[in-house]
């Protein structure tokens, strides 16, 4: 041990930043290690992978502990029925607003004009889509066991919500697995707080990595469509989900800004929205100050359907591949575009690279050439980081929203973040 009267060890520059500036500092020092290393920096993607693994290895747990915790601190089955119901309407009306983002862009913008591309480039690699009918059905679980074997969300989600409802009504006799059940998600939020300090160290890893792969030879060609999907995201982030909560939440969206920038940031370089849950899930909670119970719920079931992001991202790219192939869309086309990018998002799974799947369907709902996706795809990475990015936001911002309306945000702690900076 170590002698009583030693003085408490001093925590150095460094180890007195805040997560957030941490973070930044590795994001920055990634690139510029990227970019001197080139495609060497590959050798760094290993520090990447590690943290990727370690928060991944949280999500099913942490989900399925929280959840069950979630519902049985709740009680009432009535309240989650409508905290559910009101969240996916939400879900939705942002969707269709953020592909809307995308097409205005896209068409003010034309980044694809000029790029005279006939439909004989590559082969894309399209797969099939799964249909909503068996999206729905899937979502119970046949083995609960297997669902979370393979940390499948959405079933996870319904199995969850089960248990804690078969709990609440079990009264007497289901307090010891809820208290199980208590400890074990504490656990996992201990696990998650010492996973996230690894947080500076994989995204300087995976920040080196994408800057080393792809050099500006790679982006030049493909600027204005990386440029719309990245402007648009950005005006979804700053402008969009701000003005929700200031106009809908009748709160300062400051906070809001301010709270989201560490699961902002992991999203932006994992390029997962589930592989960022245990980030943001913490954040809602330590940050933005919503309860247990919405952020348990609302955030894993928004990590699977909400897709913000994607949507724009598929909005601009459509019209980027209409514009390449030098082909008109009709006003048909949009609305169509609206809805499979809409049903698409939702659909899309929160894993790196689904998006791009999913723009399939989007390209052959409305007679796109295929073709398109094999152009997309080679920069898909980048388009990734900004769409991951506007999907973890926008599910932190439903969950500030509906917190808010069911009176479970404690504005002291979400108004903490600017306080401390006026302090200061
Ligand atoms: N990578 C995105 C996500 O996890 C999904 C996508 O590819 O659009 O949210």
């Amino acid at each position: 041990m170590e002698q009583a009267h030693e003085k408490p060890t001093p925590k150095g520059l460094w180890g007195g930043l805040a997560l957030w500036k941490k973070i930044l500092v590795g994001m920055i020092l990634g690139v510029i290690a990227g970019s001197l290393l080139g495609p060497d920096a590959e050798i760094l993607k290993p520090i990447g992978t590690l943290f990727i693994n370690a928060i991944k290895m949280l999500i099913v747990p942490l989900v399925f502990c929280s959840l069950v915790v979630g519902v049985t601190s709740m009680q009432d089955t009535r309240k989650m029925g409508r905290i559910g119901a009101k969240a996916i309407v939400i879900y939705l009306s942002t969707t269709a607003v953020a592909i809307s983002i995308g097409l205005g862009l896209s068409t003010i913008l034309a980044p694809g004009a000029g790029l005279e591309m006939t439909a004989t480039a590559a082969a894309s690699e399209a797969k099939e889509a799964p249909t909503l009918v068996q999206t729905l059905l899937s979502l119970i679980p046949n083995n609960p066991i297997s669902a979370l074997a393979t940390g499948n969300i959405l079933q996870i989600i319904v199995f969850a919500l089960g248990l804690g409802v078969a709990l609440n009504l079990c009264g007497e006799k289901g307090k010891p697995a809820v208290q199980v059940f208590e400890s074990l998600a504490e656990a996992m939020y201990k696990l998650t707080e010492l996973v996230m300090k690894l947080a500076p160290y994989g995204i300087f890893g995976l920040m080196a990595w994408v800057a080393g792969k792809y050099g500006l030879e790679i982006l030049l060609p493909l600027f204005k469509v990386i440029a719309v999907a990245y402007i648009g995201s950005l005006l979804h982030v700053l402008l969009f989900y701000p003005a929700v909560i200031k106009v809908f939440g009748r709160l300062n969206p400051m906070p809001y800004i301010k709270g989201i920038a560490t699961p902002a940031a992991v999203a932006f370089t994992t390029t997962s929205s589930s592989g960022t849950l245990p980030a943001s899930i913490k954040c809602a909670r330590e940050e933005l100050g919503v309860s247990k119970g919405v952020s348990s719920f609302v955030l894993p079931l928004g990590a699977t359907i909400n897709m913000d992001g994607t949507a724009l991202y598929q909005g601009v790219a459509a019209l980027f591949v209409a514009q390449a192939f030098g082909i008109n869309l009709e006003f048909a086309d949009y609305v169509a575009i609206v809805m499979t990018a809409t049903l698409a998002s939702i659909g899309t799974a929160g894993v790196p690279g689904a998006g791009l799947i999913m723009l399939s369907l989007v390209l052959t709902t409305v007679g796109l050439p295929m073709e398109g996706l094999a152009i997309v795809a080679g920069i898909d990475r980048i388009l990734d980081m900004a769409r991951t990015t506007v999907n973890v936001c926008g599910d932190l911002m439903v969950a500030v929203l509906v917190g808010r309306s069911e009176d479970e945000l404690d504005t002291e702690v979400y108004h903490r973040s600017t306080e401390k900076t006026t302090l200061t």
